[in-house]
This record gives structure tokens, C-alpha cells and sequence, in this order.
């Protein structure tokens, strides 16, 4: 599968950013979805697969070539900018320490603290970003989404890194917004089986919240241990319980989301 032609493209295809009208870096990130969940019994008695979670990719002892040197047709854009110290000052009077990680030279061996967030989970494509941020709030996201759109600063979301087309890697130096710190499941109402979660809760964690109360995901899916709810809506994640629940996006019933045009927002059925 070739990679993305860049990575504002990209974002751009994806079906939720269809209300996206900015051509500047990737300026919307869902920050929590409200679905539905299913009960419980109407799944009762079925056995599902359990495959593996993904791999470590600190354990991959060859990596694969930068995805620029493998696809030296794709450019850099020269209208983004180049991280710089000021950059770096400026996030951390955003964020505290414990949510960036950042080195002085792009990561070029599979230990470095780097290389997990800039190679995909197959080995496929591997970028040069220096810059890691993990939101812990929406208005975390609307603070670096807003200072990077300012900057011309590209920005690559990544959830769990389990998708299968480099999705959430970067291509060249893009800053990246990991949502593994935005976790927690903020309602559920046990009646409706709606519930409201952050983007990055792990499916897994997700589903066991839910089974306690009788309830499950209509999703599931190999890389369940790692992959995360803000990941599956975006790549609108098939899996084991497609065929009996359907398509994820007809489960989920509004995203929140922040972009440069609307800040936060929440929506029904916003982009579906
Ligand atoms: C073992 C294994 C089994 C798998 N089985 C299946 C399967 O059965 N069915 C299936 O459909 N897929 C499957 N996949 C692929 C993958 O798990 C899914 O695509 C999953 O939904 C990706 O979730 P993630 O959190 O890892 O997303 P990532 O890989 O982190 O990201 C995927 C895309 O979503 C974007 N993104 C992530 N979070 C956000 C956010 N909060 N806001 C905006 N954009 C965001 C990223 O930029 C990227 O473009 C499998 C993968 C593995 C490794």
C-alpha cells in the first residue's frame, strides 16, 4: 500500500475532517467519542479470537529505511516550518514535562526513547520527528493545535500506532500528538448504552469498563490491547463484531473535536 503523498492529504481524507475547510497542518483531532455500546447478552455464548497485541517496535533489530529515502518523490513541504528552541520554550509553558518528549537529533536506532512513535507497527515507514506532545485535556490539544497552526508546524495524531498504512507516523519531521494520555471514559448511562470516552482509551480497556456493566464495544479487533477508540473512529475500524453490529461510525454518535476554524465542538453526527 503506497504511503500517504503527504501528510496534510492524509488527514484531509479522512471522513471526519470533512467539515475541515483549512489547508494548513492537520488541525483536527477528536478528543472524545460518544457511542453507542451494546449490551452484553447479545453476544453471549459467542467465542472471538483473541490475537496478540502488537509488537513492541523497540524490538525490531532492522528497521526499515526513512520513508523519504523509500519514496524520494515525496517532498517535504517547504511551507511548513522547522521546529526550533522557541518552539520547544513555548510548549513547555503549555504542557509539563511529563508530556513532551523531545531529542536533540532526529531517532535513529530502534532504543531510542523516539523510535516507537516515529515507526509504524509493521516496519514500514519510519519518520524524523524530534517532537513528541501528549494532551492530557482538550484544551491541551486547542493550545498546541492553535500555536502549530500559527507556526506552520506539521502535525501527525497518532493513537495506539497500530494502523496499517502509516498513518500515524510521520513522513518527514512532523511534531506528533500521541492521545495515550487522554484515557478516561468521562459517562455512561447504562440505560441508553451511550457512553462518552476519550480518544485515546485502549479498545481493551474500553470494553472491560463496559462488560462490567453488562455492556460491550461493537468492536474488536487484533490489536485491541493497544489500538485506541480515537484510532478505530478514525480508520473506522472493521473486526470480529463488524458483521454482527456493523460499521463503527454507525455506532458513534458524535465527536468532540478541535480545530483552528472551530475550537472545541461537539457534534452530532458531526462527520459521519
Ligand atoms: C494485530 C492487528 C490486528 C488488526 N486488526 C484489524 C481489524 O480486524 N480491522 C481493522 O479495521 N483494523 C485492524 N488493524 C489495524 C488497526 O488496529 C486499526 O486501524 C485501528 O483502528 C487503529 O487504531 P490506532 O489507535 O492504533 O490508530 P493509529 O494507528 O494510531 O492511527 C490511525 C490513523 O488515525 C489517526 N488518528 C489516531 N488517533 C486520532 C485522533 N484522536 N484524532 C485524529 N486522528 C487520529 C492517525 O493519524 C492515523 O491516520 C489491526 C492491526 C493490528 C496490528
Amino acid at each position: 500500500m503506497p504511503p500517504p503523498t503527504n501528510r496534510l492529504s492524509a488527514q484531509l481524507a479522512r471522513p471526519f475532517l470533512v467539515h475541515l475547510r483549512s489547508r494548513l497542518p492537520a488541525t483536527v483531532l477528536p478528543i472524545a467519542a460518544r457511542a453507542r455500546a451494546f449490551h452484553a447478552s447479545s453476544t453471549a455464548g459467542q467465542t472471538e479470537a483473541k490475537e496478540g497485541t502488537p509488537k513492541a517496535t523497540t524490538n525490531i533489530h532492522k528497521l526499515t529505511p526513512l520513508t523519504s529515502e523509500k519514496h524520494p518523490e515525496i517532498k517535504r513541504d517547504p511551507k511548513f516550518s522547522q521546529l526550533t528552541d522557541a518552539d520547544l520554550a513555548h510548549f513547555h509553558t503549555l504542557l509539563p514535562p511529563t508530556s513532551i518528549l523531545y531529542s536533540a537529533s532526529p531517532p535513529t536506532i530502534a532504543s531510542s526513547d523516539l523510535m516507537p512513535y516515529n515507526l509504524d507497527w509493521f516496519n514500514l515507514y519510519r519518520g524524523t520527528s524530534q517532537l513528541v506532545l501528549f494532551p492530557r485535556t482538550t484544551h491541551d490539544v486547542s493550545l498546541i493545535l492553535s500555536y502549530c497552526h500559527a507556526r506552520s508546524l506539521a502535525v501527525v495524531p497518532q493513537g495506539g500506532n497500530t494502523g496499517v498504512s502509516g498513518g500515524a507516523v510521520p513522513v518527514f519531521d512532523e511534531v506528533i500528538v500521541n492521545m495515550s494520555k487522554m484515557n478516561n471514559v468521562r459517562r455512561f448511562d447504562e440505560i441508553s448504552g451511550v457512553v462518552v470516552a476519550d480518544s485515546g482509551i485502549i479498545l481493551e480497556k474500553l470494553d472491560e469498563f463496559l462488560t462490567e456493566r453488562d455492556h460491550i464495544v461493537p468492536l474488536d479487533l487484533g490489536a485491541k490491547g493497544s489500538c485506541q477508540v480515537g484510532g478505530n473512529v478514525s480508520t473506522n475500524a472493521g473486526g470480529l463484531r463488524l458483521m454482527r453490529f456493523g460499521s463503527l461510525h454507525g455506532s458513534v454518535l458524535g465527536l468532540e473535536v478541535v480545530s483552528i476554524e472551530w475550537d472545541v465542538e461537539w457534534g452530532r453526527n458531526l462527520v459521519l
